[in-house]
């Protein structure tokens, strides 16, 4: 036999883990755990355990406390008693304590990697080497931003008791994802780990009765979705910060809608991993393995759509079924294995059903014969081909060890494809050209953009999606802003209620042309037109005595339909260069400026003319502050530790409606309109219920000032009525609405569709004359989402 031959039949050995020093931490804790409320561990109140078992024999590890509303009733209480004192120590206090976990975490790292693969059937070579090194690395880097809240972060406060809601993928990952965070702005937590992966947030809990965390600061709640419900809904929470399934996020936003809970979701995804024909197909395969038969495929990023360049398809596809072959599936305590066990029973079903769907489609499945174990839930890794991007298996996501794939022949067509999905949570580019590959990265639809590589991770880059990926971000400083608010916003008086439209009907109005306009004909403004109003209704406008001013046109669904056609197609003003977008904002503030006084005199009819001179020079100077800020509210490039950079890139949301606020029909809109437009996205406006003829002056000034046509739309009517159609509209990204506390909370509960991103000011009164709380980087924050793109570099 010759070497090479000797080579080719070796078999592996099997290398595995004692598992011994775990199990005799279960034995010790008697193998039943109760929840962790205040620093101590307590038995669930209504006295009822589940089981945690290991997915890769089905056999029991321990039973748990369920979670019942008294339960999260009682850390909630515990949560909120800590608040205080937690918040009291100092930023450098608060920092030793997540130091403290971090040097624990690392301390027992190889018990913490052994539990999670024993309670999750993640293989211990994945639980080792990436989930808990990371785990560690986030409380480092969160530790040092504790440290430094106070210099970065001026003006801002924490939520307060903060609800966390986490998936079985990456147990206790997720948990470091949140916690970590959260402690490091000064919140105290409620956590609810998922019901199939438990342990390691007990171990956890443990850790911080070790480095002798304040009781109450963390708070673990055991149990399955209705406890997670109950944490959600629960009236002395802050914050819900939530991974998992978009079915469940979706419920999530609507049952927080009518509160003031912020709220981050981190959702599923279908993430396209796209090879040109010049990428290093070696490299791209190997990128495949991680990135999806990493975790048996149970990764919200993973790549799960192969989008392959049709010249390079069959030669790829060869080399993907080679290795995929030689992929180990089996115990997943063995260091050798790739393919550990499928988390439970019900989602090894769900696998296998999607399959067969995909395959009842079109799809054509190849398997390798790769010996799989007979016991425990286990699914071999699977390659669909033929698969139409229509089908259930490329749009839905698998979560299981799948891969689906498609060809393209041009770029174009590979962008194209690769955002047709409501998802858009990550994505893989492969090409030897640079060029090739970061201009495609700038046109997916992506939080996180892994070029020539896949699957990377770190604390000081953030991590979350675009579309029904959810929003907000996880790690580096967009990641600590959702765990802040602006102590001002926080402390704001809440608006009066205003008066709704008697009737709610879509083309209300009850004065059908009935009063001639008394001043001049004002109309909606669509794709940089004047347009009469699709109902031929109007409403009265009145002034401060109740004198009739004029009639505005009422718009209705149809008008909004043709105001976000007009708005999509006004691309040209998402890729205007940032200096272009500038210019024609400092234009707009000298437009403003020569057009002061006759804006004044006709602004003054309705809020007197103190307030009316204050608006329009206060609008010119926030006019002139949003030309500045244009071309200066960059990115960031980050590095991570491995031989990477990744460039933090805000982006444009897209389209967003705005609701503008009542009581100050000019400075209200040019606050919001500007911010979103001077960062590249395009806007349609609802002005201001109280004076909607302001809209006659403002597209005089658009149209004078070489805006793109369409970049901004402005439809009058009854706000509570257009605010439906925006937020229900799929080709809207995002609704902001400020107004009294019904509509906000009517506009979270009507976005849940397509969970577009929604920004209010929660009922509350905004000073819009003071440039703390109505100009700058929160404006921006909201109006950009970041997108990391992370490039390798070296040999
Ligand atoms: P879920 O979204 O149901 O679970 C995530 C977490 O939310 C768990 O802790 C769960 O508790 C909890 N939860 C469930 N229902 C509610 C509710 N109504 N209110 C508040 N919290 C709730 O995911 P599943 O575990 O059911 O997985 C189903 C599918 O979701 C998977 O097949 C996969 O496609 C996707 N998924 C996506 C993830 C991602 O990161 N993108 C992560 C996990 C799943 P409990 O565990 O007890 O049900």
């Amino acid at each position: 036999m010759s070497i090479v031959e000797k080579f080719e039949s070796m078999e592996y050995g099997t290398a595995p883990e004692d598992p011994k020093e775990v199990l005799a931490w279960l034995d010790r804790h008697k193998r039943r755990f109760g929840h962790f409320i205040n620093g101590s561990f307590q038995p669930p109140s209504a006295g009822q355990y589940f089981d945690t078992t290991d997915p890769s024999t089905g056999e029991k590890l321990a039973s748990v406390a369920e979670g019942s509303p008294a339960d999260v009733d009682a850390a909630v209480a515990a949560a909120r008693a800590a608040l205080a004192p937690w918040q009291a120590l100092t930023p450098h206090a608060r920092a030793r304590y997540l130091y403290a976990i971090a040097r624990l975490v690392q301390k027992h790292s190889r018990r913490l990697a052994v539990l999670e693969t024993l309670d999750n059937g993640k293989p211990i070579r994945e639980s080792r080497d990436i989930d808990i090194p990371l785990v560690a690395r986030h409380f480092y880097h969160h530790a040092s931003w504790a440290q430094l809240l106070p210099q970065e972060f001026p003006g801002y406060e924490p939520c307060g008791v903060v609800g966390q809601i986490i998936p079985w993928n990456f147990p206790l990952l997720m948990l470091a994802w949140k916690i970590a965070p959260a402690l490091a702005a000064g919140n105290t937590v409620v956590l609810k780990p998922a019901e199939f992966t438990p342990l390691t947030a007990l171990a956890f809990a443990e850790i911080c009765q070790e480095i002798a965390l304040p009781p109450g600061v963390v708070n673990i709640v055991n149990g399955h979705g209705a406890t997670g419900e109950a944490l959600a809904k629960h009236s002395g929470v802050d914050k819900i910060a939530f991974t998992g399934s978009t079915e469940v996020g979706r419920s999530i936003r609507a049952a927080t809608a009518h509160s003031h809970k912020k709220l981050s979701l981190e959702l599923g995804g279908k993430s396209p991993f796209i090879v040109f024909e010049d990428a290093d197909l070696d490299s791209a395969v190997e990128g495949l393995v991680d990135g999806i038969w990493f975790n048996q495929g149970q990764v919200c990023c993973a790549g799960s759509r192969l989008l392959v360049q049709e010249s390079i398809a069959e030669v790829l596809l060869q080399k993907v079924c080679d290795r995929m072959s030689t992929l180990r599936a089996g115990p997943p305590l063995d260091k050798s294995i790739d393919i550990g066990a499928i988390i439970a029973d019900v989602q090894l079903q769900r696998i296998r059903s999607l399959v067969d769907q995909g395959v009842a489609e079109g799809a054509v499945c190849w398997q390798p014969s790769v010996k799989m174990p007979t016991k425990g839930f286990y699914y071999p890794p699977t390659l669909l081909k033929n698969v139409h991007p229509t089908s259930i298996v490329a749009q839905q996501e698998i979560f299981g060890p799948v891969l689906v794939s498609m060809t393209f022949r041009t770029p174009r067509e590979a962008v194209e494809l690769a955002n047709n999905t409501v998802y858009g949570l990550a994505a893989s580019v492969w090409s030897e050209s640079i060029n090739v590959a970061l201009h495609v990265a700038a046109q997916l639809k992506a939080g996180v953009v892994w070029v020539n590589c896949t699957n990377q991770f770190d604390a000081a880059c953030g991590f979350g999606g675009y579309r029904e990926s959810g929003y907000g971000r996880e790690g580096g400083r967009e990641g600590l802003r959702e765990y802040l608010e602006p102590a001002w916003f926080r402390n704001a008086p809440k608006l009066p209620a205003a008066e709704r439209p008697a009737a709610e009907t879509e083309t209300d109005g009850d004065a059908p042309f009935a009063t001639p306009a008394i001043d001049r004909t004002v109309k909606l403004y669509i794709g940089g037109k004047q347009a009469r109003p699709d109902s031929g209704y109007s409403m009265a406008v009145r002034g401060a005595k109740g004198e009739l001013l004029g009639e505005a046109p009422l718009g209705n669904r149809k008008d909004i339909r043709n105001a976000v056609e007009a708005a999509r197609k006004a691309e040209g003003w998402a890729k205007a260069t940032a200096h272009n977008r500038a210019q024609v904002l400092y234009y707009l503030a000298e437009n403003l400026a020569q057009r002061r006084e006759e804006i004044v005199r006709r602004l003054a009819a309705a809020v007197g003319e103190k307030q009316a001179a204050s608006e329009v020079d206060t609008g010119i100077e926030r006019t002139f502050a949003y030309a500045a800020w244009a071309d200066k509210f960059d990115g960031a490039v980050h590095n991570p530790p491995v031989r990477n950079i990744a460039i933090a890139m805000n982006e444009p949301i897209g389209t967003i409606g705005i609701v503008c606020p009542r009581e100050m029909p000019l400075l209200g809109f040019l606050s919001l309109a500007l911010p979103a437009l001077a960062v590249g996205n395009t806007v349609i406006a609802v002005p201001s219920e109280t004076y909607p003829l302001i809209a006659g002056d403002l597209y005089q000034l658009f149209d004078t000032s070489d805006l793109t046509g369409g970049a901004i739309n402005i439809v009058i009517g009854y706000a509570s009525q257009l605010l439906k159609v925006l937020a229900e509209h799929d080709d809207v990204d995002a609704v902001w609405c400020f107004g009294d506390e019904a509509l906000v909370a009517d506009a979270k509960s009507m976005s849940v569709g397509n969970l577009k991103q929604v920004f209010t000011n929660e009922g509350r009164v905004i000073d819009w004359f003071k440039t703390e709380q109505a100009e700058g980087r929160w404006f921006l924050e909201h109006a950009t989402q970041v997108k990391n793109v992370w490039v390798p570099y070296g040999e």
